[in-house]
């Protein structure tokens, strides 16, 4: 949506637009964009001298070889890790890379256009992409992706960059949408904010920019083509707008409201010695979600009680490839470290869905949310499952690593995980290998079919925690990641709060602990209702920490209970947000 402003636009520049989104982490940001994404429709061209062409042809044949080698080894692994069939796309792509047809065209394309090669691939996978998208043969479609991924990947080795995010100064990231792997190779220390077409409150994107600390702001349509690069933006996370060309008088008023926030976060951090308990004196475990060494280090400087969620396919995506044992070791035991004498409970791969090691969604479902996920994948895999519950294993010999297994859907699902985690310990037993043999293992409630079997799948572990994030999905059939249905995902929903309830009395009745460490219980509004719901363990990003800690120190918890109770006999949404105030909220 666009507001109108009535500030008096910068001589030169377009006059100042401001448009509006979902804002789905706070702050302000003010400073240049950087568009992210069509690498293809971006590239430079630039005319090259005629004795420049065999320079220039050498340059282009040496990053279809480099190209080419990361196929074969990415072949070989993902084969090796994930089976021969998922590795077909890579194979696909290497055969693009083979066909002479194409090569020839591009080689000619800078021969006589006396372009560089990054534009001519550019031009030349444009145009064979155009061709087979608009086919009306859905293989041939599919196959546009494929040959837009290998045209970006060539010309990302020509430029010499890994992604396609190269930012050269702190700036804020626009783009159409942002998937957990486009994010995990920026340099987060210049991200200054996002802005994205699409995307919802619990998308990747939105997890990321409130545990950086940023602003973003998803939904805004058409903002790619409004921004090009190194345009100024001020970014507004906490009312969802973003002024486009802003004027001098946009600017100094929010550079003052950046210092009121700035002021206010100061205040925050006084409250990190104080204890984190309710106004009426009840303790609560505060812990944080990470997904990095040096998430656990802020964690552990802001007193954290712990780390509820370290979400370890973080670190594989950053490093883009599959871990090996000692390298997830390593990992594991440096955040164990950081957090002496508190637990650190180590969730076993979530890929899938809408997080892929390798090229994004590998297995080209159409619902990868419902489909080859997290501990489907694992149970299938018992080599990268038992390598990674070895290194978890292991580190628990230096502390408190706990092992959490994600998307539990049955209790099989369960029986069978056990069972790998039985012979992970027999084979470190054999080796003499150090481990901490009662290293508790617990199960992620965030399919509404494990919150309906929760007393059962306490019976049978050693403590659950609930991923909201994906449990409100899953019960309101509404895409986390969709900005169109981000109006319906809506965490007090009364189903949603009636299967946290189910879950806790479930967790209670076999005397076994519960956690929450989905993105709710970071949102301060949310925090008398998750209290009120009987949770004394809440675990959210490092950024919301603190505004989680004010919460609870600010809830009167007996109130909250009695609200809670009145709230799960709710018939509607709108019924539970005048019971907990949250219009205003
Ligand atoms: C969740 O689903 O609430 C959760 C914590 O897991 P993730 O956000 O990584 O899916
Ligand atoms: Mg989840």
């Amino acid at each position: 949506m666009e507001r109108s402003t009535t500030d008096e636009p910068v001589r030169g520049l377009p006059p100042e637009a401001a448009v509006e989104g979902v804002a789905v982490s706070p702050g302000i940001a003010v400073g240049p964009a950087f568009v992210f994404g069509d690498i293809l429709t971006e590239v430079e061209t630039r005319t090259i001298r005629p004795d420049e062409v065999e320079g220039e042809l050498a340059r282009f044949r040496a990053a279809v070889e480099l190209v080419k080698d990361e196929l074969a080894r990415d072949v070989e692994r993902i084969s090796e890790q994930l089976g021969q069939d998922h590795a077909d796309v890579f194979l696909v792509h290497s055969m693009i890379l083979e066909d002479r047809s194409a090569i020839t065209e591009i080689e000619g394309h800078v021969r006589t256009g006396l372009v560089n090669a990054e534009a001519a691939v550019a031009e030349v996978m444009k145009r064979v992409s155009a061709v087979l998208a608009a086919s009306g043969d859905s293989y041939l479609r599919d196959r546009a992706f494929d040959i837009t991924d290998i045209g970006k990947r060539v010309i990302e080795r020509l430029l010499g960059v890994w992604s396609h995010c190269p930012l050269v100064q702190p700036m804020v990231v626009v783009a159409t949408e942002l998937r957990a792997s486009d994010t995990v190779t920026m340099d987060r220390g210049r991200i200054l904010g996002f802005v994205t077409e699409v995307g919802g409150k619990e998308s990747h994107a939105a997890i990321l920019a409130r545990s950086l600390g940023v602003p973003a702001i998803v939904g805004v349509p058409g903002i790619v083509d409004r921004v090009v690069t190194g345009d100024v933006l001020i970014v507004d996370g906490d009312d969802g707008c973003v002024v486009l060309h802003p004027s001098e008088a946009a600017l100094d008023r929010y550079g003052l409201k950046r210092e009121e926030d700035e002021r206010e976060w100061a205040d925050l951090s006084s409250l990190r010695d104080l204890p984190t308990e309710t106004a009426d004196g009840v303790k609560v475990e505060l812990m944080c979600n990470v997904g990095s060494v040096d998430d656990a280090a802020e964690a552990a400087g802001m007193n954290a009680a712990g780390v509820g969620l370290f979400r370890t396919e973080m670190v594989f995506m950053a490093s883009r490839h599959f871990l090996d044992e000692e390298e997830q070791y390593s990992t594991y035991r440096s955040v164990v470290e950081a957090m002496p004498g508190r637990p650190v409970v180590i969730r076993t791969l979530d890929i899938g869905g809408d997080k892929f090691v390798g090229p994004e969604n590998p297995y080209r479902e159409r619902n990868p949310n419902l489909g080859y996920r997290s501990i489907r994948v694992l149970l299938e895999r018992p080599d990268i499952f038992l390598t990674q519950m070895r290194a978890i294993l292991r580190a628990g010999a230096h502390g408190d690593a706990r092992i959490l297994w994600p998307m539990i859907c049955t209790l099989g699902e369960l029986r069978a995980a056990k069972e790998r985690l039985g012979e992970a310990k027999d084979a470190l037993r054999k080796e003499g290998v150090p481990f901490r043999e009662d290293t508790p293992a617990g199960v992620m409630i965030e399919i509404p079919s494990a919150a309906l079997l929760a007393e059962r799948l306490a019976a049978e572990c050693d403590f659950l925690s609930i991923g909201t994030n994906d449990l409100i999905q899953y019960t309101l059939a509404v895409d986390r990641g969709s900005s169109l249905v981000d109006h319906l995902y809506r965490p007090h929903d009364p189903a949603v709060i009636a299967l946290i309830a189910r879950t806790v009395e479930g967790a209670r009745a076999e005397g076994k602990p519960v956690a929450l460490c989905g993105e709710m219980g970071g949102n301060p509004a949310y925090v008398p209702l998750v209290l009120g719901l009987g949770l004394e363990e809440i675990s959210v990003s490092p950024a919301r920490f603190l505004l989680a800690k004010k919460a609870i120190r600010e809830t009167d918890l007996a109130k909250a209970r009695e609200l809670t109770s009145r709230a799960l006999a709710a018939g509607t949404a709108e019924e539970v947000e005048v019971i907990f105030d949250l219009e205003r909220s």
